[in-house]
């Protein structure tokens, strides 16, 4: 008889359902027998511009070193994030994404016995990376769609080690502002490592969305992880990187790969930190982007939860799913969230102009039907 490698796993495993990605093109041009060409996809949160070129230039340099491990301390960019982020070196961890960092962190800190706080409606890699560990998930309720501060510091017990929060956060888009940031901080135990996921910050960075980096001075008990894969526009690298305290980042760096980060990621990305202006055209592409699909939703009569990232949760007012294969079949991918607890909420990430109309048009027709 063979043995149930199932029962086998670990119990917070056998919890755990597969990470569903968005769907790739290629796959529903298969399913429907459509052209790819006529497929539009708006469910990763990927960035429509293209690569910047400077990145792909930086790529095709690091061709000639194919055959070589990559730089495992990934020098040169660890520099040029400590000058960007005014930290030191020994602050920096590099992540094979930024979905590493918070691995790396699990692998750290969390343990059977020990828990993560995380938010209802909160990224999906949080419960994957805690219960991978046999650690324990406390959900905290959500507010309005979004994190409520207080309420994940009230789920915080003596075995907790880790927080996780997105400002601002996936799949909602919702955010909090500086203040409640600093209250959180002061009031959370100092031996919790607070995990601030700013995937998005680059997209609405300023007045009302703090930039951790502020905080990382005064609280040696956070942890701010950013990404190349949205504004940056490098999703299929795998590039991230956590700025911390250098105790933190001593530990993550035990902890990590050796080689976690490609030549090609480590190139494109220092590369692409140095184009300014492909990010600040990434974050006017995004604002002129909600604005013409907030206005074509409000003229279908729809909803949505309010967004400071580069896509919006659309409620429907009912259950979504036949919403969503009623778009696929008119060649538009966007992402049901009834995995993140918002069975009426589809989300979609805000693309070009030409795939925002499309996006209406379909939703309009399939709405309609
Ligand atoms: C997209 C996203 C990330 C980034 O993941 P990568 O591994 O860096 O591609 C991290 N956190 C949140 C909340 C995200 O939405």
């Amino acid at each position: 008889m063979s043995g149930d490698f199932l029962a086998l796993a670990r119990p917070g495993v056998q919890k755990l359902s597969p990470y569903v990605p968005g769907k790739p093109v290629d796959e529903l041009a298969r399913e429907l027998g459509l052209d790819p060409a006529h497929i539009i996809k708006l469910a990763s949160n990927e960035n429509p511009l293209g690569a910047s070129p400077r990145a792909l230039a930086a790529i095709s340099a690091a061709l000639a070193g194919l055959t070589r491990y990559p730089d495992g301390n990934g020098f040169d960019l660890k520099m040029r994030l400590a000058e960007r982020c005014g930290v030191e070196v020994n602050q920096v961890t590099l992540g094979n994404g930024s979905n590493d960092i918070l691995e790396i962190v699990a692998r750290a800190y969390l343990a059977p016995g020990l828990n993560a706080v995380f938010s209802e409606h909160a990224f999906a890699i949080y419960p994957i990376v805690t219960q991978a560990l046999g650690a324990d998930a406390r959900v905290a309720p959500a507010r309005e769609w979004g994190h409520d501060l207080p309420a994940m510091l009230a789920g915080i017990d003596q075995n907790t080690r880790v927080v996780f929060i997105a400002n601002p956060n996936n799949p909602t888009g919702t955010w909090f502002g500086p203040q409640a940031l600093e209250d959180f901080l002061t009031d959370v135990p100092k031996d919790v490592l607070v995990v601030l996921d700013e995937a998005y910050i680059e997209y609405a960075e300023g007045a009302d969305l703090p930039d951790g980096l502020n905080f990382l001075a005064e609280y040696p008990n956070l942890l701010v992880s950013r990404t190349f894969s949205k504004a940056y526009g490098l999703a299929s690298l795998r590039v991230g990187y956590g700025l911390s305290s250098p105790v933190v980042a001593d530990v993550l760096n035990r902890v990590r790969q050796p080689f976690n980060v490609n030549s090609f990621a480590l190139a494109a990305a220092t590369a692409a930190l140095d184009d300014v202006d492909y990010v600040s055209e990434s974050r006017h592409l995004n604002e002129a982007g909600m604005q013409q699909l907030q206005d074509g939703l409000q003229s279908l009569g729809l909803s949505w939860v309010p967004s400071k990232a580069n896509f919006l949760a659309v409620d429907l007012g009912r259950e979504a799913a036949s919403v969503y294969d009623g778009l696929l079949r008119e060649g538009v991918i966007v992402r049901p969230i009834g995995g993140y607890g918002m069975p009426n909420h589809l989300r979609v990430s805000i693309g070009l102009p030409s795939e925002n109309s499309l996006f209406l048009q379909a939703l309009s027709k399939v709405l309609g039907a």
